[in-house]
């Protein structure tokens, strides 16, 4: 699970109501300045600041900003939820007195999970398993690469999951609903309103159905009318459950929604599914938390969510999408996102692969009348050009690249080509290109996925104003994760540089190229060229040049030289300098400069990846590590399962 920000600070309680931090504060003794943290239940990513002064409670929200900085209102701006604490312990700054004593939460006192927090690991889950048809690694890894930029669209349709929600049903149909059963004051149920993205709550009370519409403004907040403002339903609803707001009553009982196979179990306070699934919380562990009834809806709701899964997957591409998301074999293709926000690398035509079905991973040739051959050149390299294309299947048409070879080229090539053929059909990643198959037809054609927006050093010299330092670090942090991929598999790319890193869009890179790539043996860590070829030595360390040695190790030095390309945007490495000049530039001890504006983390990254000696040069285990937590560091998240020296300098 993604963790709180606040997680490590032991005056943070997590997701508590406003009166249980006055009882906590109480117990403590309610001296002046005693404080506490606790989650925001009203807006995304906030916190509120419980203080006590002269035996009073004064609570103070602390936002969460667009550029993720937190500040209490009219007060400074600070990068975490820890600083800020500091920053108040020292300065009340409007507040009515310095933070000066943290009231502890005690051992048995864990910070309580928020409804979402226990939600979020299963929902990016399967968000990601649904818009890109991946499993195992290679869906963990896109979750890896995702979350930051998933969980807040994520935590907007969090209510689609809860029981209380029953979807788009006429006001008539909600109150036969609510009057079904026993009829607590209290029972209650949200419903879509005939108004796209408006909602109304049904509720019961002295067995009469109260119905209040839900009000949207336009910043996108949920409210009751003159109420409180929340960036989500689940939120408003939590909030609802503790404060009545307007209502008659506060909510306190779901009108169950059986009809809801979105539902997903409510499980324990510090009971994350991930947890379970990953075998870190047994299901004993959960027997002995959770009461009976807890734990029967558990299994029933895992069994359907087990079947429903099932049933999508026999009827993989029979199964329709939400709207907007591209769906494994579908045609929709989706070029913009919502304007809502920044575009993902699911808003794109990336291709899924056709052969998903594992009795079809035997195919590699694909029939002509299969393809579409565009005259629109997408580039060209040494076998002859690439072109546009569409691959037709029954499945559905694709864009895809094609890259034909020049029919007067030697047979020597055509073997090249094959050979990248049958390495790049063992790969499957998100972040490699994926080969579709060979056809032979008038010339050799490799078809491939789609990376429309192209080479990464052309993009960034032509849009050096749209592209942040932070959207640089989350492609190579996709560049190293495909790399960490071809590492695991015992691969050799042996030309990584940012020209073969494409992009299928701004968000969303993919390595490409596989023209001097190797398998190497089981036994084996590298591989030994008999002869020196067309090589490009800006991009190699000197055990490749020196003994024509190439391994994982080499790879990660030119890591190193695709980093410095990306944080130049674009730029020339060794700027003038010729291949020999590098050779002993390099052995001299000396390395290229910090790009201008480049984080220093990244920079000593680099240097790590430029180790004279391969032994002691990281491997992609530790460098996507490193890329990872620098990510997320600046994306305002706590990377998952980070080992404990990944924030410390490799070396
Ligand atoms: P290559 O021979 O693999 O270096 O490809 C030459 C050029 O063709 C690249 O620099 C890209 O501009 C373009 N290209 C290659 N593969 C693709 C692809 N899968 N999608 C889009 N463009 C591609």
């Amino acid at each position: 699970m993604a963790t709180d920000p606040a997680a490590e600070l032991p005056f943070f309680y997590g997701s508590i109501s406003r009166s249980e931090a006055e009882e906590h504060l109480k117990l403590a003794g309610m001296a002046d300045g005693l404080f506490l943290l606790r989650q925001c239940l009203r807006s995304l990513g906030g916190y509120v600041v419980s203080l006590v002064w002269n035996v009073e409670f004064h609570h103070y929200s602390v936002e969460k900003q667009l550029n993720s900085t937190y500040c209490i209102a009219g007060g400074k701006p600070h990068c975490g939820p820890a600083e800020l604490c500091e920053f108040y312990s020292n300065d009340s700054d409007g507040l009515v007195c310095t933070l000066r004593k943290p009231c502890l939460r005690s051992p048995d006192n864990p910070i309580r999970a928020g409804v979402f927090d226990n939600l979020r690991d299963n929902m990016l889950r399967e968000y990601v398993r649904q818009t890109w048809n991946l499993e195992g690694e290679a869906m963990e890894q896109a979750i890896i690469s995702q979350a930051p930029q998933l969980e807040k669209l994520i935590a907007t349709t969090a209510h689609e999951r809860m029981p209380w929600y029953h979807s788009k049903i006429p006001r008539q149909e909600g109150e036969r609903r609510l009057y079904s059963g026993a009829q607590p004051d209290g029972k209650f149920l949200i419903r879509d309103r005939e108004e796209s993205g408006t909602f109304a709550l049904s509720l019961m009370y002295g067995k009469t159905t109260y119905h209040y519409q839900i009000l949207h403004d336009k910043s996108g907040k949920y409210s009751m009318p003159e109420g409180t403002k929340f960036d989500t339903v689940w939120q408003l609803v939590e909030y609802l459950k503790m404060k009545p707001d307007g209502l008659v009553t506060v909510l306190r009982e779901p009108c169950v929604n059986r009809n809801n196979t979105k539902q997903t179990p409510v499980v324990p306070s510090g009971v994350s599914i991930k947890n379970i699934l990953h075998g870190r919380y047994s299901l004993s562990n959960v027997f002995i938390e959770a009461s009976a009834k807890w734990l029967i809806i558990i299994i029933i709701i895992l069994l359907l969510n087990t079947v429903h899964f099932f049933q999508r997957r026999l009827r993989t591409n029979g199964y329709t999408p939400p709207p907007g998301v591209p769906l494994g074999g579908s045609k929709e293709i989706k070029t913009s996102p919502p304007t809502d926000r920044p575009m993902l690398p699911m808003d794109c035509s990336e291709f899924v692969n056709p052969y998903h079905d594992p009795n079809d991973l035997k195919k590699f040739f694909i029939n002509r009348d299969q393809l579409m051959i565009d005259e629109v050149e997408l580039g060209s390299g040494n076998f002859g050009c690439v072109k546009k294309g569409v691959f037709k299947t029954n499945k559905g048409h694709t864009d895809v690249a094609i890259k034909v070879l020049k029919s007067e080229n030697e047979k020597l090539v055509k073997d090249e080509m094959m050979r990248e053929a049958e390495i790049m059909h063992q790969l499957s990643n998100p972040y490699i290109v994926r080969m579709l198959g060979l056809c032979q037809a008038e010339c050799l054609m490799l078809v491939m996925e789609m990376a429309s927006v192209g080479p990464l050093n052309k993009f960034l010299s032509t849009n050096k104003d749209k592209v942040t330092v932070e959207n640089i670090v989350g492609l190579m942090h996709q560049v190293s994760m495909g790399m960490k991929y071809l590492e695991e598999k015992n691969f050799v790319h042996r030309d990584l540089a940012a020209r073969n890193v494409l992009l299928v869009n701004q968000q969303f890179a993919k390595i490409s190229d596989f023209g001097l790539s190797k398998a190497l043996g089981a036994d084996d860590n590298y591989y030994k060229a008999r002869t020196a070829g067309k090589w490009p030595l800006k991009w190699y360390a000197p055990e490749c040049m020196n003994f024509h040695k190439f391994s994982s190790k080499s790879d990660v030095w030119s890591f190193g030289v695709t980093m410095w390309e990306a944080f130049s945007y674009g730029g020339k490495p060794y700027k003038k300098m010729k291949g020999p000049e590098v050779i002993s530039f390099i052995a001299s001890g000396s390395r290229m400069e910090c790009p201008s504006g480049c984080p220093d983390r990244m920079y000593a990254l680099m240097k790590d990846c430029w180790t004279y000696k391969h032994e002691d040069r990281p491997g992609f285990v530790k460098v996507e590590e490193c890329m990872r937590v620098f990510y997320y560091s600046i994306s305002n998240k706590t990377p998952p399962e980070v080992t404990a020296d990944a924030a410390e300098p490799l070396k």
